[in-house]
């Protein structure tokens, strides 16, 4: 059958947008019971997407888009098709299908070693996730480093060289500014444990999600244990949150997150729906953002330097006592604002504060390096966790669950997904940097509650390309660098030592 390649990559789209409904239906609605055949529904779909990809007739398709005279936009789109052929070709079907039985074991074996903290029981599903991504490595290829093509898979183009500069530079900067935070005296934070209905959560977490402009006719808001944003595409995009009463701040800044990533999706100019620039074609991932690395910096964005700053609280903080006078009666809205951005080292990653987060990612990434390259045993990880947390946090790790059994990432069979988080942290703040220096619109709106003018700065230099331009380009394009820690420590030094 003779289809054209836009037809062909729109199929293919479809065929991803339902992996991830089947994706949100298993997180959000589905009974326990679902999950063996679901997994099955989900492995057939991804499979035939790979089938898809790899068919000859796409490869014609793409070289005769190629061979045209097509736009920019079109030739762009027809390349990513023809990378993606030459990633899925490159890895065997037997790999594959180790992979796939892999990860059905290593979610329980996980699961059981973290409630435990017994590191053995997943010592040897780690070194079989391990040896399964070296020998991806291998089969994909890289010039430099074994963890070049994991991390590329997330943050196209990433390398262990540029990440270690990074790192390094960004570790160096944090730590300083971390003494200067600790020796201040820690704000008041106790009203923020109290108690706080589920329903008044909700409640303010809908109105937060829509005054930030996050769309309830394209979008719904619902719970997960582990929140996230999932689009089918640009006009049914889901966010989660998770309640916990009492801890206010989980829910509220949950939520303005997952809406910041959903706010992403939205923004997608509608001629890129089901096309190559709103698909991960090398993830089997229907997604409009460009890259990991971006889509966290959106989230970021919005929550950190848009929802945590006083500016967004003078208009908002009243809406937040009325719902909650009782637990708020006595809490002015600057205690209320000191108390969220409030600097205190912890053992989990997911609950850590703004300016020690990296630091806990910095651990892992070098975690991850070292076992691509052989450097570091798997029966180590515990110890090297542990040698980290003293050395990066000052803290000591009571126990495994605590340490290096808290994150599920590697029971997924991810390695290198980990650098995208403080690559969008970086990268929030160089475009919010720019923006605060060309567009002063944007900051006085967010004083005012109007957050149009953020919206039409961000859609114009982000959202509206979807896949089409890279965040390398679109950072090249304001005069930043990829890697470039620069504005970001500046940001975290005016912020939490100016
Ligand atoms: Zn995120």
């Amino acid at each position: 059958m003779t289809l054209s390649l836009t037809d062909r990559v729109g199929r293919l789209n479809d065929v991803l947008v339902s992996v991830n409904l089947l994706n949100w239906d298993a997180r959000v609605m589905m009974p326990k019971g679902g999950a063996e055949t679901r997994g099955h529904q989900i492995a057939t779909l991804m499979g035939i997407a790979r089938e898809m990809i790899l068919d000859p007739e796409m490869g014609k398709a793409a070289e005769a888009a190629l061979n045209g005279d097509a736009p920019e936009i079109a030739r762009r789109a027809a390349q990513a098709v023809q990378e993606a052929r030459v990633h899925h070709a490159r890895i065997p079907a037997a790999l594959l299908r180790r992979q796939a039985e892999q990860s059905i074991t290593a979610g329980a074996a996980w699961t059981e070693a973290r409630r435990t903290g017994d590191f053995a029981l997943f010592q040897p599903h780690l070194q079989n996730i391990v040896d399964l991504a070296r020998e991806k490595a291998q089969a994909l290829g890289y010039d430099g480093h074994p963890y070049d093509p994991m991390a590329g898979v997330f943050e196209p183009g990433a390398t262990a060289a540029q990440l270690t500069r990074f790192f390094d530079q960004l570790g160096d900067g944090i730590r300083p500014i971390l003494d200067v935070a600790l020796a201040r005296p820690a704000p008041r934070s106790d009203f923020l444990f109290r108690d706080y209905p589920i329903a008044g959560q909700q409640a303010f977490c809908g109105y937060i999600a829509e005054a930030l402009g996050y769309d309830m006719d394209r979008g719904r808001l619902d719970t997960a244990v582990h929140p996230f944003e999932i689009s089918m595409t640009r006009n049914d995009v889901r966010i989660t949150s998770r309640w916990n009463p009492n801890y206010l701040p989980m829910s509220i800044f949950g939520t303005i997150h997952e809406a910041g990533h959903a706010l992403y999706e939205m923004g997608a100019d509608p001629s890129l729906t089901r096309g190559a620039h709103a698909t991960d074609m090398i993830g089997l991932y229907a997604v409009a953002g460009t890259s990991f690395g971006m889509h966290e910096s959106q989230s970021r964005l919005l929550e950190n330097h848009i929802g945590r700053s006083p500016a967004f609280w003078a208009v908002h903080y009243g809406r937040l006592r009325d719902t909650f006078p009782e637990q708020l009666g006595d809490v002015s809205e600057e205690e209320f604002v000191a108390a969220i951005n409030r600097v205190s080292p912890g053992l989990t990653r997911v609950e850590a504060d703004e300016l020690t987060y990296d630091l806990h990612v910095m651990l892992r990434v070098k975690i991850e390096m070292a076992l691509m390259d052989g450097s570091l045993k798997v029966a180590d990880v515990p110890e090297a966790w542990n040698a980290a947390m003293r050395e990066n946090l000052g803290l000591e790790v009571p126990d495994n669950s605590a340490g290096c059994l808290q994150d599920v990432h590697w029971s997924h069979g991810y390695i290198g997904s980990f650098p995208t988080y403080t690559v969008g942290n970086s990268t929030a703040a160089q475009i919010m940097a720019y923006l605060d220096a060309t567009q002063p619109a944007v900051r006085a709106g967010v004083t005012a509650g109007d957050y149009a003018p953020l919206h039409g700065a961000l859609g114009d230099l982000i959202w509206q390309h979807g896949r089409s331009r890279s965040r390398a380009e679109i950072l090249a394009g304001i005069g930043a660098g990829a890697y470039d820690p620069t504005a970001y420590l500046a940001y975290l030094r005016d912020k939490f030592a100016g």
